[in-house]
């Protein structure tokens, strides 16, 4: 009889603890630390610390420069855009080997957040109307993967329908895992023919 393989799940590193937030904390989540981890496999990524910004950092945000997205330091204004959409593309290229079923987000991050993020006007001003770099990459490169945020995963609605469309997703991967079938639409934009 043959064991299946666990369900891995992309996450934001410091939802399980790992002290990589710019202060040198964390935010754990017990709901996906200690029972939501019990039934999946984690792949903790995160992207401020393996782009190589260090723990602690300056802490960083979202500024709109006319009209075009950039990720700068909150005092010295350094502008880290591009080695971060530079790294993330790497790094979710990599992800593929990882045979992800799903991916949960740290929320309110300028480099994790999946929506709603602060973005800052000229005048100082804030719109929640971002999206964070690394999610971007994200969800650009596996348009058809689960992602949710912590935050959202309170709600016993949005938590459910996320672990659904989770077990879809594997039961697809699983599908296409057949020698000769390519499961690329699943990971990557469908193909056209
Ligand atoms: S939100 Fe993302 S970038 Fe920020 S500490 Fe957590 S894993 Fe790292």
């Amino acid at each position: 009889m043959t064991t299946a393989a666990p369900i891995r799940l992309g996450i934001s590193s410091c939802l399980l603890g790992q002290t990589v937030r710019f202060d040198g904390g964390h935010k754990r989540d017990g709901f996906l630390s200690d029972t939501f981890g019990r039934f999946v496999e984690w792949v903790p990524v995160c992207p401020e610390v393996e782009a190589g910004f260090g723990t602690p950092r300056e802490a960083m945000r979202l500024l709109n420069d006319d009209g075009r997205l950039r990720l700068v330091t909150t005092r010295g204004a350094v502008d880290l855009t591009d080695t971060m959409v530079r790294f993330a593309r790497g790094r979710v290229e990599r992800l593929d080997q990882e045979r992800l079923c799903g991916y949960v987000l740290k929320k309110d991050s300028p480099s994790c957040g999946m929506a709603r993020v602060k973005v800052y006007d000229k005048n100082n001003v804030p719109a929640r109307t971002g999206q964070g770099l690394f999610a971007t990459a994200l969800r650009a490169r596996y348009p058809f993967l689960p992602i949710e945020e912590e935050g959202r995963l309170v709600d016993p609605r949005i938590r459910d329908n996320f672990v659904e469309r989770v077990f879809a997703y594997r039961r697809v991967m699983d599908l296409f895992a057949v020698p000769g079938r390519s499961a690329r639409w699943c990971t990557s934009t469908p193909p056209t023919s």
